[in-house]
């Protein structure tokens, strides 16, 4: 039986590190492979601000999920504190006896080789499988691994691959700036997204194509329209310009769903509902649509009220909420008797603007026969008392 083990901080893991292990696999022809992240790397110390050790695992689960014969062990994580590969490899054979095993590494791992503690009894025990990382590393892989077999007699392998010039490191520096996203497999980067983690946020086009897939097609047009009515609100108002992108396009998200699936997602994203809404789906998408930003895209507090109020709005609403509620009202492809006042208003004088919206709302229900929202009566009172 051949048996590969991959370690790594995996933190996160991306593209480079999976199609590594792809290659590896096969050309080693290896019946089993564990990816294994370390708790504590020996030579280097977590990034600041990395997740917590259960989710980096869960993100290593998701790269490497789709990948034969291939186990994510939390054997390291399990054991704690500094993680030597030398213990591991003790363990992986006490399970696996007669087992040939492979060590995967990337060349500059194999650089700094002899540093690593009992390095002696894993030359004695294992092959190493090295693959370069960047273009011009083969020439360096070769003269280690010659220097190493004259000194030690070292088994060793190189795994031809097409590298991949990608590490963690820059993929952490690459989220916070809405960058990455191409350097990691899909599932690990919708992760990320969904708990903010490394401190990311979502690149608008990945976030776009998700939002869009959840709409009707004829709704795709008004949420382009929203996003740019919002950005341009939001910058004439101090509001913040990327919480309103988020906000807008993830505003109508759940518009399609009816009913039934409106209350079912309240009930999984704990929205407690008025009479009035527990009727009316329609007055429903606003606040599930919130709940998906949130728990889905893990969109922060400002973005989720945005969203949440955008259909009836309120009593004292936030900067974001108020750009959200009128961009909605008056993006481009919006046609109406009035717009163009309301359009104007908007960068003039926003609260007035908003109280012309409540009141037109207000109206508009009103002939036909459809009862308005408390909340949104309420919206009306107090923009007026504001301005006074
Ligand atoms: P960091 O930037 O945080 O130091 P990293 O990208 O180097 O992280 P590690 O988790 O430290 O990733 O690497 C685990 C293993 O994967 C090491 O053997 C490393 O050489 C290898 N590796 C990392 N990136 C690549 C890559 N782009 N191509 C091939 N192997 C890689």
């Amino acid at each position: 039986m051949k048996i590969g083990i991959f370690g790594g901080t995996f933190n996160p893991p991306h593209i480079g590190h999976v199609a590594a292990a792809r290659e590896a696999a096969a050309e080693l022809g290896l019946d089993k492979l564990l990816v294994i992240p370390d708790a504590q790397p020996p030579h280097k110390e977590l990034a600041a601000g990395s997740p917590a050790d259960a989710e980096r695992l869960e993100l290593t689960r998701l790269a490497f999920g789709g990948m034969k014969r291939c186990r994510v062990s939390d054997m390291e994580i399990k054991r704690g504190g500094r993680s030597y590969t030398v213990e591991t490899i003790r363990r992986v054979r006490d399970k696996y006896p007669g087992a040939k095993i492979f060590l995967l590494m990337g060349g500059d791992m194999l650089m700094c080789f002899e540093q690593w503690r009992e390095f002696e009894e894993i030359l004695k025990t294992v092959t190493l499988a090295v693959f370069a990382r960047r273009g011009g590393e083969r020439e360096r892989i070769f003269r280690q691994s010659e220097n190493l077999r004259l000194k030690y007699g070292t088994n060793l392998r190189t795994v031809e691959f097409d590298e991949i010039e990608v590490s963690s490191t820059q993929i952490r520096e690459a989220l916070p700036k809405r960058l990455g996203r191409e350097l990691l497999p899909e599932a690990v980067y919708a992760e990320i997204i969904k708990k903010r983690l490394y401190g990311a946020k979502p690149e608008y086009e990945w976030l776009r194509k998700k939002a869009y897939a959840m709409l009707e097609p004829k709704r795709i047009s008004h949420v382009k329209g929203c996003e740019e009515e919002a950005a341009k609100l939001a910058a004439r108002w101090g509001a913040d310009v990327e919480r309103a992108r988020e906000a807008a396009i993830l505003h109508d998200i759940t518009k399609k769903e009816k009913l039934d699936e409106q209350l079912r997602l309240c009930a999984k994203y704990g929205i407690i509902l008025d009479e009035m809404e527990r009727n009316e789906g329609k007055l429903l998408h606003s606040k599930t649509g919130a709940g998906i930003a949130r728990y889905e895209f893990g969109c922060d507090d400002e973005v989720y009220g945005a969203i949440f109020w955008h259909t009836t709005g309120k009593e004292d609403m936030s900067l974001l909420e108020k750009v959200i509620y009128m961009a909605d009202y008056i993006e481009p492809n919006r046609d109406f008797e009035g717009v163009e006042e309301l359009r104007r208003l908007a960068y003039q004088d926003l609260d007035r603007a908003l109280e012309m919206g409540f009141s037109m709302s207000i109206e508009d229900m009103r002939s036909r026969n459809i009862v308005p929202h408390a909340r949104t009566l309420g919206a009306l009172e107090w923009i007026r008392k504001e301005k006074r």
